[in-house]
């Protein structure tokens, strides 16, 4: 016997995309169904992904800093580490977020059903709850809002506790002596910080030329240079040929024109090679939904797929694969779904490596205009020249606009530094704002701070900065 319900919109994934939507549709007085397996709304990025990660990443930070403390006049000596009272202070920093994620569904009388959704139709779902009972629900709409999963590469697929993914690295078991971090993208970089911190001799092993691909190189070599002295190696332009549990590690074999060793022991290998969408939902064939490239759910501007009655946002729609773009696409649908006006279409999605330094870009890139054939003036200012950032002993950081040379407009800012993450939110409003290079040069910004190196930098771009001196041409 199956109960049988009825609700407006329904919404399939409870992370930042799903739930964003379910309460931007209560808020608007629609009555929302969300579905998810975990007790309590948050998804991958509450439960596996930016949040305990950035817990770790503080303390990562902590380590580090306790130790360059020794150049100010500090000693802390060498850390000690709790594992078990590290795990469960990350579990409650979880628990506390996801329970209030609960809560403000209750308070906003979202229904919430713990369970897996299936389609049987465009209108209807079955859905096997948690408790083994099963529902029918039917919807006027629904959002499909089901994330993604680690990427497998099959040449690495043997069944060894010692290879894990995000997920396994984030439980932190242990501290291996030695990790192999299989990818120079920034979930494996993040991670690898976090264990390199902790004590263990962390491996980045990365088949491009550079790490974080996609990035703009000036951004990087600062980080590339401070991982350096962190990581027990970095290994680029190199593919992890096989892997093979020998009893006491995993045996690695390297491909590639630069290893000298062709083959490493490791205690552990963490593979974080991307991510795929979770568009395998079952009976989507019941629908009209059409899948694109690389099995990403297509979408047109208002989130809307080939099939009028169902929407899809986040990580199962398209890159970039981030929480606050899957939020953001989650309150379009809503709005769409509700009859305005709107359409999915930013200027400027930022990216955040929480490394350290941080690396964040938002807008054009350097890398893209190049790409494109396009005309860019690019403005950096360096944080050598930042009084903040020798106060912090952190003058290893960049900030950069991209310029269009014509209008003055800012098209993109990229930062390299310590707190990029959060700085990179004012480049953010300048390029959804449309501002000119000179809006941003006659915005007082406070001092000292980092954020000045934004105003500087637009003040680079007139040759009048205050820090930087450009010896007039004769
Ligand atoms: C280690 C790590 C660190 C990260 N750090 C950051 C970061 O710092 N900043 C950032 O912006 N992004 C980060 N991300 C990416 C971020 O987690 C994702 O972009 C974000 O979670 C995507 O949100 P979403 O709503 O699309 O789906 P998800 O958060 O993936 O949630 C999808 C939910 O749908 C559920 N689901 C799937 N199928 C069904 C079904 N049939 N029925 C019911 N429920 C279903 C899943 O169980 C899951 O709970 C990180 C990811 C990882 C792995």
């Amino acid at each position: 016997m199956s109960d049988t319900a009825k609700t407006s919109i329904a919404i399939v994934g409870g992370g930042p995309g799903g739930y964003a939507a379910a309460f931007l549709a209560a808020d608007l007085g629609i009555s929302v169904t969300l579905i998810d397996p975990e007790a309590n709304p948050g998804g991958v990025c509450l439960y596996r992904g930016c949040i305990p990660s950035k817990a770790l990443l503080h303390v990562a930070k902590l380590v580090e800093e306790s130790k360059q403390a020794k150049d100010w006049g500090i000693e802390f000596g060498s850390p000690k580490v709790d594992l078990t009272r590290l795990r469960s202070w990350k579990d409650g920093v979880v628990k506390k977020l996801t329970g209030g994620l609960g809560q403000l569904s209750k308070q906003r009388h979202v229904r919430y059903v713990q369970g897996r959704a299936a389609f049987e139709n465009s209108t209807t779902l079955r859905v096997t709850k948690s408790d083994g009972t099963e529902e029918v629900l039917s919807f006027d709409r629904i959002i499909l809002a089901t994330g993604s999963r680690p990427s497998i590469v099959p040449t690495l697929k043997i069944d060894s506790p010692r290879m894990i993914d995000s997920t396994g690295a984030l439980n932190l078991e242990d501290i291996p002596g030695s990790l192999l971090v299989v990818g120079g993208g920034y979930i494996g970089l993040e991670l690898g910080s976090v264990y390199a911190a902790l004590g263990t001799r962390v491996t980045v092993v990365e088949m491009l030329s550079g790490l974080l691909p996609g990035a703009d190189r000036d951004l990087v070599v600062p980080l590339h240079k401070r991982l350096e002295k962190m990581l027990a190696a970095i290994l680029l332009n190199t593919t992890v040929a096989s892997v093979a549990d020998v009893g006491n590690g995993i045996r690695a074999a390297f491909d590639g024109p630069n290893v000298k060793e062709r083959e490493q022991v490791f205690d552990r290998v963490l593979v974080s090679v991307g991510r795929r969408p979770n568009s395998e939902i079952p009976g989507l064939e019941h629908t009209q939904v059409q899948l694109g490239a690389r099995g990403f759910i297509q979408v047109n501007k208002q989130l809307q797929t080939d099939d009028p009655s169902i929407y899809a946002i986040g990580d199962v729609v398209g890159e970039p694969m981030l929480a606050h773009k899957a939020s953001h696409e989650g309150r379009v649908a809503v709005e769409a779904i509700a009859g305005h006006k709107v359409a999915f279409e930013p200027n400027a999605i930022p990216a955040v490596v929480f490394t350290d330094p941080e690396v964040a870009w938002c807008g054009l890139t350097e890398t893209q205009a190049e790409k494109e054939n396009r005309e860019i003036s690019v403005a950096k200012f360096p944080w050598g020249a930042s009084g903040r950032a020798i106060t912090l002993d952190r003058p290893d950081g960049l900030t950069k606009l991209i310029i269009d040379p014509q209008t003055e407009r800012v098209l993109g800012m990229g930062i390299v530094g310590a707190g990029a993450g959060e700085l990179i939110a004012e480049g953010v409003l300048a390029i959804e704002m449309a501002a000119l290079a000179s809006d941003v040069a006659m915005s007082i910004h406070p001092h000292p701070t980092l954020s000045e190196t934004v105003m500087e930098s637009a003040e680079v771009f007139f040759g009048t900065s205050t820090h930087v001196y450009r010896p007039k041409r004769p």
